[in-house]
């Protein structure tokens, strides 16, 4: 299922790529419901957990477009996507480095179930291309990053990434959920294995849970074995809501980048505000190598208040709601050390540098002056 039309801007390909035919003529995709599909004169075994039903096509087919991927898969969450995908290609004894600043469910998965299975891995205290270095071991099976990553943005150099697992002969696994493909495509960069937490921006409205993982045909093909077993494909009637939510996916993005940036700007010149997170600041550790490897610098922010009690400061807020998870329409905020880093001991949570003053704000498309009225009367 190779990505076909390469010349299609990414706009298109959101509305138009994968798209399945309609007996009818109708304009969109049908949802077609079956468990069961025949299987006489076809060599074709469709069945939802083979990953192989139309739904789920359409969803790679875009998805595969968007990243520049020749394959993919659908789950029903990020984390199953993650998981499916480590234990896919981890055998007993391999190592895995991971870089600092994980997703907290990431960053859980690996430090409760590696050591179950005979799993060696190293979590890095920085981000240094040295510090990543001197972390490879002879059985390095597995280079994992977060770029920008959760909840601090900090930024890794992917080609910097790439060239090192091809000279170790490892591979290279990123979690492109914060970025979309709509502002980083790290296989154009030499990673070989995108991760998406479909939940997030490419769900985009907060009311589809799903995961999405792209590649070669070579790396996908042996995901899908794993994957058979593990079983955790996505359903067709949550693949519909995902197409049509990715059909909008560039123009929400392209809206979040533009509103982050002038709330980015916003916070950084605030009294009231410590730090900025934010790689679209000049000020960011990150920006020189975000400006050259991503084309916007998305909709996520996080920045730690000075005096006020962050629980006081959100309780204001009468438009951007304090909620969990990121990526809808909708702004939301939140406390990472009680949220999305709530099962990463305070200790970790030090180490990677969350203060339990910092707030992160997934910037919506609502209109940046109402978005900045907001903050101003909190804070
Ligand atoms: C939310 C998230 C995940 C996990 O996705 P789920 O859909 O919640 O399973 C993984 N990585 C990042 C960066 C996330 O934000």
């Amino acid at each position: 299922m190779k990505h076909t039309s390469p010349l299609k801007a990414k706009s298109t390909l959101c509305v138009h790529e994968g798209q399945q035919p309609d007996a009818y003529r109708g304009i969109n995709t049908p949802i077609f419901t079956s468990t069961s599909y025949g299987y006489l004169d076809t060599e074709e075994r469709l069945y939802p957990r083979y990953f192989n039903i139309p739904n789920q096509k359409v969803i790679i087919e875009k998805l595969a477009a968007l990243e520049n991927a020749q394959n993919g898969l659908v789950f029903g969450s990020g984390m199953a996507a993650v998981s499916t995908t480590l234990l896919s290609f981890l055998n007993k004894g391999d190592h895995c480095i991971f870089q600092n600043g994980l997703y907290g469910g990431t960053l859980h998965f690996v430090n409760e179930e590696f050591s179950r299975f005979g799993l060696e891995y190293t979590i890095l205290k920085n981000n240094n291309p040295e510090t990543f270095r001197s972390a490879l071991k002879k059985n390095t099976k597995i280079i994992y990053i977060e770029s920008p990553s959760n909840p601090l943005l900090s930024i890794v150099d992917l080609e910097e990434i790439s060239k090192m697992c091809r000279k170790h002969q490892c591979i290279s696994v990123i979690d492109n959920t914060f970025a979309s493909p709509i502002n980083q495509n790290p296989i154009d960069l030499g990673i070989d294995i995108v991760i998406h937490s479909a939940t997030k921006y490419l769900g985009g409205h907060s009311d589809i849970s799903a995961g999405a993982v792209l590649s070669s045909n070579q790396y996908i093909s042996r995901i899908t074995q794993s994957s058979l077993s593990f079983g955790g494909s996505l359903n067709a009637i949550m693949c519909h809501l995902l197409e049509r939510s990715l059909k909008t996916l560039s123009i929400r993005v392209e809206r979040q980048n533009q509103n982050a940036g002038v709330l980015a700007e916003y916070l950084y010149k605030k009294r009231e505000i410590d730090r900025v997170y934010y790689p679209g600041l000049k000020t960011h550790a990150g920006y020189e190598i975000a400006k050259r490897q991503m084309t916007g610098f998305g909709g996520m922010l996080s920045f730690e208040l000075k005096t006020q009690d962050i629980n006081t400061f959100q309780k204001k807020l009468q438009l951007i709601k304090p909620a969990m998870s990121l990526g809808g329409i909708e702004s939301t905020i939140c406390a990472p050390v009680t949220t999305s880093h709530r099962l990463v001991s305070r200790e970790e949570q030090e180490a990677e540098g969350i203060r339990e003053n910092l707030l992160r704000l997934s910037v919506g498309i609502e209109d940046a002056g109402d978005l900045i009225r907001d903050i101003e009367q909190a804070l």
